[in-house]
């Protein structure tokens, strides 16, 4: 008889934009004259760039004649890709990350959620509260969480960050912790941390032979200079920490899918026996007997955007998206609202009005203006209590929604 692994059945509710998805349907179903504009979730709107298209048309070309056809490409990525990205992310930073530390996939979301698996069930992991649910539900799925008791799991650390904190997370006292997800700019709050409270974290992972894991998935957005754009400019970070970078939000490829995942060689963990292993080793080998590589015209695709052309047309992208950002920044405290995020990071976080809950809010707002945003519980416990609104909209729906919601509220 072939049994299930029954940590599937322990996760939580179904899949936060499936459940939006579900009340969305529902108000339409009685309002099926209303026009719902989304700023939920988190996916791009503007066409690619004309350097990435124009590679991928070549790569295409070259796929439609036998003498320059590709099969299978290295599991690890091309080289191309992988030294584009060395000389173009990390080097100019004074970063020494090489080639050969850098595996290309096909977006952040598959590592993020795989790279668990070179870890021991026995690890305690930490996870920032709220946060992208993928490093919740991947550890649930290897059975590393414990039982699900009011709304949190027994055996991870929750580290809160709210406004209360700032959201700086804080290093809880006499919790033991193994692995540390760290996002920033983060996803769902859009804040950021500054390199001194980043070194904090690496500290303490040094001194404790923990792990980070860190998702810098919305990079490009960050302006501030005090900001750092990879856990790699803060000394000791190659001994501790694996970092994860997309072009789904930098170069809008959220449907090309390409992404890359920074394993140092220097990282180095222990086994059961006290002999120190190679992160990278165990990685590489993973990668090797269960993926077989990303695409070929994703990967030129990606190489295109580090072209001088290429660079200057995902800064524009960037900036679209980032005048949103500061659109709906400004508007909702115009309106009173209480807001974060939005500065270094394509996300708006909202604290609700009037101790409402997120999903109430959620609600509301929908059927009051017409408008979606994404309910903030659903990223975490901590999450209670605020609403997620994205910069990823084009002008026009974001300038709509932001109409109706000053509507909505004036009417109130
Ligand atoms: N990491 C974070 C924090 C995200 O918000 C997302 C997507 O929304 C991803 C990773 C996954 O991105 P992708 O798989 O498109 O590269």
């Amino acid at each position: 008889m072939a049994l299930i692994n029954e940590n599937f059945l322990k996760l939580q509710n179904n899949y936060l934009f499936a459940d939006i998805a579900k009340r969305v349907k529902a108000f339409k179903a009685t309002h099926p004259e209303a026009e719902v504009i989304s700023l939920g979730i988190g996916d791009v709107t503007q066409p690619l760039c004309p350097a990435a298209i124009e590679a991928m048309h070549k790569a295409t070309d070259e796929m439609a004649v036998s003498s320059s056809f590709r099969g299978y490409g290295p599991e690890q990525g091309y080289d191309f890709l992988r030294e584009a990205i060395r000389d173009n992310d990390f080097h100019p930073y004074g970063i020494r990350i090489e080639a050969d530390e850098i595996f290309i996939n096909d977006g952040a979301k598959s590592d993020t959620g795989n790279i668990q698996e070179l870890l021991s069930t026995d690890d305690v992991v930490a996870l920032t509260d709220p946060v992208y649910p993928v490093y919740l539900d991947s550890n649930v799925m290897a059975g590393r969480t414990g039982v699900f008791q009011q709304g949190r799991w027994s055996d991870v650390v929750y580290i809160p960050c709210t406004a209360e904190n700032g959201f700086v997370p804080q290093i809880p006292e006499g919790r033991e912790m193994d692995v540390i997800y760290l996002c920033y700019p983060n996803n769902p709050t859009g804040t950021v941390l500054c390199r001194e409270e980043l070194q904090k974290w690496v500290d303490y992972a040094l001194a404790n032979d923990a792990l980070i894991f860190y998702d810098a998935a919305y990079q490009a957005y960050i302006t501030d200079l005090n900001i750092p754009r990879s856990i790699y400019e803060i000394p000791g970070a190659q001994k501790c920490a694996v970092e994860f970078r997309s072009y789904s939000k930098t170069a809008g490829f959220t449907g090309i899918r390409c992404g890359y995942t920074v394993i140092p060689k220097d990282l180095t963990m222990a086994s059961r026996d006290g002999a120190r292993v190679s992160l990278h080793s165990l990685w590489n080998r993973r990668q090797c007997t269960k993926f077989n590589g990303a695409s070929y015209i994703s990967q030129r695709a990606a190489e295109a955007i580090y072209s001088s052309a290429g660079k200057l047309q995902i800064q524009q992208m960037v900036s679209y998206y980032m005048r949103n950002a500061h659109k709906l920044l400004a508007t909702f405290k115009e309106l009173g609202f209480e807001v974060y995020g939005g500065e270094n990071a394509p996300y708006v976080w909202m604290k609700t009005p009037d101790s409402l809950t997120s999903w109430q809010f959620f609600e509301q707002m929908l059927y009051g203006a017409h408008v979606v945003c994404t309910p903030g519980v659903g990223f975490g416990p901590s999450g209670e209590g605020y609403v997620r609104f994205t910069a990823f909209g084009s002008h026009e729906q974001t300038d709509e929604a932001l109409r109706r919601i000053e509507k909505w509220i004036n009417r109130n």
